[in-house]
């Protein structure tokens, strides 16, 4: 006969383990629901402002049980506006997926043709080469070496290109003298054209 005091003794550590597994989940949970990077409307600038919501600490607060209330522990605004009241954090609680850097990056490329081989630009994958962007000034650069909070006025003005033809172009840009160019086959801003085409299209192809 297994006495009480046992049973109650193993009662007690399925409870202890199975508390600790739902806490652990849930603080993985709150962890992963905010992106390494967001991107939300500065309520006193009233301007795009890169931000970084302190995930960790909310995780923390779960495991401890406490009322989880998210803080920013980084903004492209401070130090100029620290500390100001993080009322731009309604923003992200809101949608903090549709506020994530990322997503917004990967809505703005998805079904774009390149500017160059005009392919379109499929799913980025965290995994894969980024694409990059072509300037007005004729120059390609990364998506994510652009200041996040500069990136809506950047999608504005810059053209989509695939990441082989933005390594073409920066090859071409930096060894001119080892590529053989073709003038007459590029744009006003040095992308390929089809010559059977009157206009430079840079509108998604599909959407
Ligand atoms: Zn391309």
């Amino acid at each position: 006969m297994i006495p009480t005091s046992t049973i109650l003794l193993v009662i007690a550590g399925v409870v202890l383990i199975v508390g600790t597994c739902i806490g652990l989940i849930m603080a993985v949970r709150t962890y992963l629901k905010y992106p390494s990077k967001s991107l939300v409307t500065c309520p006193e600038t009233r301007k795009a402002a890169a931000v970084h919501v302190d995930a960790g600490k909310a995780a923390r607060d779960v495991l401890q049980g406490k009322h989880v209330r998210i803080h920013l522990n980084q903004c492209s605004c401070w130090p100029e506006r620290e500390p100001c009241g993080q009322e731009c954090l309604s923003q992200i609680e809101n949608d903090p997926q549709g506020c994530s850097v990322w997503g917004i990056a990967q809505h703005w490329y998805r079904g774009r043709a390149c500017a160059y081989c005009r392919k379109p630009i499929d799913k980025i994958h965290w995994h894969d080469h980024r694409p990059a962007l072509l300037s007005p000034e004729n120059k390609t650069v990364r998506w994510s070496e652009i200041p996040a909070e500069k990136l809506p006025e950047v999608f504005e003005t810059h053209l989509p290109v695939c990441w082989s033809c933005h390594m073409a172009e920066t090859f071409r840009r930096e060894h001119p003298e080892r590529v053989v160019d073709r003038p007459w086959k590029r744009g006003a801003m040095g992308e390929y054209i089809d010559e059977s085409e009157e206009t430079r299209e840079s509108q998604p192809v599909h959407e």
